[in-house]
Order: C-alpha cells, then structure tokens, then sequence
C-alpha cells in the first residue's frame, strides 16, 4: 500500500476501534511478525484482507452481488416535499430487480475505469487483449496461454504514467519472460510521488474544510500544485528498479531498439486498428506528445494494458431520477406540471441557480475513427494491480422504510445521461466562489463520461458531503450523501484511504446527528 496502515477504517477517528488495522493482526495471530517488519505499509493482499474481515462484521447488512441502477425520489402527497428516495437495483446473479425505500442514501460507487475514447471500442468488445489495469490482477493470469501462443505479436504495451502502469510493465516484464515490453509514456518522463512529510499533511483531515472554503479557482490552482502526490506518479523505488534494469540492457546492447523493455516517454497512441483475422492482436499507431499529427511509429502488439486511471461519476447516472430537484434543473427545465418545489418559487430558485450552477458546457469529443483519433489518457488515483474485487451494494439504503411509494416521483427533464461505453465526455464548469458553511454547495469542475446527447447532471454537495438540492425541495431529516467523489470540492484526499474513517463518520454524524457516529 501506499499509505501507512494507521490510515486505517477506524483508528485516525477512533484508535479504540475493533476495527482497526492492529486489532485484525492481533486477531489474526500476526501482530507481533507484522512489528517485526518494519512497516507502516502494509501489502495489498493483506490489506485487502484487512477490509474482508472488516466487512464480514457487517455481512448482515449488506446485499451483495447487487447493482444499484437509480435512485428515485417520493414524494410525500401532503408536503409535497421529498421524504424518501426508492433506490432500485439488479440481482446481478438472477437478474431479479428489486427495491427499496429509505429517507437517507450514501452513494459511495468508487472509480469505474477510464478509457481514452480512442480505444473505447476495442475495450467494450470481447477482446481479452485490451484491458484496464483495474481488471489486469483478476485478468492476467487467464490470458498467458493465449498470449504467448504465436502467431499473435510476442510485444506487450501497456499505456500510462503512474504507479500502476509501472507496475505492469515490471510484473508483464517477469511473467513473459520472452515478450517484449514496452511502456508508453505520454509525458517526458516517469516522476516519482511526492510522500514527504510536509506535503503529506494536505492529506490530513482538518486540511478538508479549508480547502471546501476556497474558491473554485483557487482549489483547482491547489490541486493542480499536490498532484504529484497523487496522479500519475510512482514510488521512488520502483523508478529506481526500472531504471536499473534498463541500464543492465544497456550493458548487454547499446541499440535501445532491440532491448527486451522499454520505457517510451513522451509517446501517444493516435491510431488502433485490429490485425488480419488469425493473428490476433492490433496494430498501434504511436507519435510524439504535442506532435500527433507528425510522423507516426507502428508498433504490433499482443496486449494492450491502459492504465489510464478512473473516473468517478458512477453518482450522475445514479442519481439521474432526483436531477429534476436540482435547483439548476428547476431552471434549465421549466418543469410545468406538479412543482418540483413546494418552498422555493421558480423565480428565486433561477436566481440562485445562475449564480452557483451554471449549466456545465459539454465539451463534445467525440471519438474520432479508431485509426485517427487522438488518444487523451487521464492519469488518475495511484493506481495497483490488487484492488479488492468485492462487488457490493454501495449506494446502500441506511434508513430502510417498508412503506410503499406513493405515485409521485420527481418529473426530470426529457433526456438521458447513460453513459455510453465508446463516448467519453470532458465536461469543464467553473463556477462563482462557493459559500464556505457546511451545508453551501460548491460545484466545480467535473469530469464524466456520459452520452453527448445530453447534458449530465452536477450534483453539489456541501461540506457534509450532502447533495445539495434546491432549497425546500426534500424535507428535513432526509437527503443524499455522496462519498469518494468529491475531490474538487474536498480535496485530494476524497478519494483516497487517508481520511475515509473521518469521511464516514462524517456522512454518519450529517444523518444522524452529533453522536451518531460512535
Ligand atoms: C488500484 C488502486 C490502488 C489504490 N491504492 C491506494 C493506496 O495505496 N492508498 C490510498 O490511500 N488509496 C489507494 N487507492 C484508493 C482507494 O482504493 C480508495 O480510497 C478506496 O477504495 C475508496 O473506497 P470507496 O468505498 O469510496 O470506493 P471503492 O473501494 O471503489 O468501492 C466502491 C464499491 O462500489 C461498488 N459499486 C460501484 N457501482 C455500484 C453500483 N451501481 N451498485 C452497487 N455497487 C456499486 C463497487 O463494486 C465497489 O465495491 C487505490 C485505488 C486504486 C483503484
């Protein structure tokens, strides 16, 4: 892990709690040989073990194998407020829908992977030979027989500049022993993340309610800067590995051409195309960065690997049934029938809504043909092969009311934001200064895939991580809480470990009161 284990479920909000890191080595019999390692950085298989055994205390209240598709608001016919949302889900191994009722609901759905949309086709299909790097720990050892088997390109590519793309190249590199490898770089070099200490303090929880209270300008200007902590960075020592295994083929050869492994910095793919029919694998077309309509280097390859980190937007499409309670939406819609807001007249939520949610301007580009586009990779989180692979109804029901809904779910505009697996959408809104109390909304930049033939919703939470949606319209004592997804609000920690114990008790405390986090 890249994070020290007492950023653990529960000790940084509560070092007493049964839950933390120490107390499941204890449990486990490992305590004392987990001491005698040295480490503040536990392996990811034994961390992900950690939160296994965490998560089978809770086993009674939670659906696994279930997908939430959406969340829906009700109506209560008297208020005519909002008093409770029906999330609807899949059973994802029958297929059975279901659903329920509850006053609050947490979505905390995570990263889904980020494709450039130039290989969006290639990645939807069936071929097992484009893979995200979040699928390549459960994905790989599948695919050695088929890969290494001629006449498929014994050339391997992975795609990326940070720690998971790293990794790959390195493990791809000790487990074909015979393939090529080659790791694309769009930017001039591989960089090392920054875990010193005084930079490693903006991952520290009170860090979070200065950084809501900046303006959106500001904050982006801050996170651009502390990225390095974060985004397509890798650790030192595994810089220094790579480099030293490139000098040893120095050694060997001085023709970088014919070495085994390669890191090709300031690379991009511009083009994809399938091989002949038989030969399974595909062509890449690769150019300099900034020069891509220049001259171009073919390479064939047998695998590509994207680590092309994640987005996180999972809540939008989610989320898509209560769009119609946003003040925003209240404007851009002109709902006519039952008013959305029973509190607030549609003249003063326009008022509001021009000021702190402007429509976001979707910024369409659309994938191009698969053999001229430009890629566009997205570095993301600090990406690793062994993500825990849990598949768990997160967008969870807290409150769970058995009541059946009345037949008054919230009006939303004619349109659909489902995401679609070949487009990707770069949607960019900057907005007014938000106000800093916890519960102001402040919406900044958001980045989504969706269709382009819509425009997706923005959902602004405040400092509680509640959604904020327009005044009046969902009653006292019920709401929506978004988790994990709010960097550009909270900072750069929302989306990693460091605060998540703080983070949840925070969202507890927002819904039940002072209290109600113990
Ligand atoms: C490869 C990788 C390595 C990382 N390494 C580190 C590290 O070293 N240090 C660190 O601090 N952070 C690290 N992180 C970040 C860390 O994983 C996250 O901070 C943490 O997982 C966030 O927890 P979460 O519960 O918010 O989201 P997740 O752990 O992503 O969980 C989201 C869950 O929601 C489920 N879900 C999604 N959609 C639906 C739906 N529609 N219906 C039902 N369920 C759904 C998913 O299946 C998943 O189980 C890493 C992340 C990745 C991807």
């Amino acid at each position: 892990m890249q994070i020290s284990f007492l950023k653990d479920l529960a000790t940084p909000r509560d070092p007493t709690s049964p839950f933390s890191f120490l107390n499941y080595l204890f449990t486990k019999g490992r305590l004392q040989k987990f001491i005698n390692l040295g480490t503040f950085l536990p392996a990811r298989r034994e961390y992900e073990d950690y939160m296994r055994w965490c998560a089978s205390h809770f086993s009674r209240a939670v659906r696994y194998g279930t997908e939430i598709t959406r969340v829906d608001a009700v109506h209560n016919p008297q208020t005519g407020k909002v008093d409770r949302f029906t999330v609807h889900w899949i059973d994802l191994a029958t297929g059975a829908p279901g659903s329920a009722t509850a006053r609050n609901v947490v979505v905390a759905t995570g990263g889904s992977p980020s494709v450039p949309p130039l290989f969006a086709p290639f990645i939807a299909g069936p071929d097992a030979r484009f893979i995200h790097s979040s699928q390549y720990a459960t994905s790989i050892p599948h695919l050695s027989s088929a890969l290494l088997s001629a006449p498929a390109p014994q050339h391997l590519v992975v795609i990326g500049g940070g720690q998971s793309a790293a990794e790959i190249y390195v493990d791809l590199g000790v487990r074909f022993p015979k393939s090529k490898i080659t790791l694309l770089v769009k930017d001039s070099s591989l960089r090392p993340s920054d875990d010193s200490p005084f930079v490693n303090e903006i991952f520290d929880p009170d860090r979070v309610t200065p950084t809501f209270s900046l303006p959106p300008a500001e904050r982006a200007a801050k996170r651009e800067k502390d990225k390095g902590t974060n985004y397509g960075v890798v650790r030192l020592e595994l810089l220094e590995r790579i480099y030293s295994e490139l000098y040893a083929q120095e050694v060997d050869d001085p023709v970088e051409e014919r070495w085994r492994c390669r890191v090709r910095n300031s690379r991009t793919v511009v083009g994809v195309e399938r091989l002949g029919e038989g030969k399974g694998g595909v062509k890449l077309e690769i150019a300099r960065t900034g020069e891509e309509n220049g001259e171009r280097e073919v390479i064939e390859a047998g695998l590509v690997v994207f680590a092309t980190g994640y987005v996180r937007d999972a809540h939008v499409r989610i989320l898509e049934g209560t769009r119609g309670l946003l003040a925003s939406e209240a404007v851009a819609a002109k709902v006519t029938d039952a008013p959305i807001v029973e509190a607030a007249p549609v003249a003063e939520v326009a008022a509001d809504a021009a000021e702190a949610v402007p429509a976001p301007e979707v910024a369409a580009e659309v994938a191009a043909p698969a053999t001229t586009a430009v890629a566009e990779t997205t570095e993301a989180v600090p990406e690793t092969q062994a993500v825990p692979e849990t598949t768990a109804a997160t967008a969870a029901a807290t409150v769970d009311t058995t009541a059946p809904a009345p037949e008054t779910t919230t009006p939303s505009p004619e349109t659909t934001t489902e995401t679609t697996e070949t487009t990707t959408t770069t949607t960019t809104t900057e907005t007014t200064p938000a106000p800093a109390s916890a519960g102001a909304a402040s919406v900044d930049e958001v980045k989504i895939s969706v269709s382009v033939t819509s425009t997706p919703a923005i959902f602004p939470v405040g400092r509680d991580y509640k959604v904020q949606y327009a005044p009046g319209a969902v009653e006292e004592g019920a709401g929506v809480w978004l988790q994990g997804c709010n960097e550009k609000t909270h900072g750069l920690s929302d989306t990693l470990l460091s605060i998540l114990a703080h983070r949840g008790g925070e969202v507890v405390q927002s819904i039940f009161g002072a209290g109600g986090s113990k």
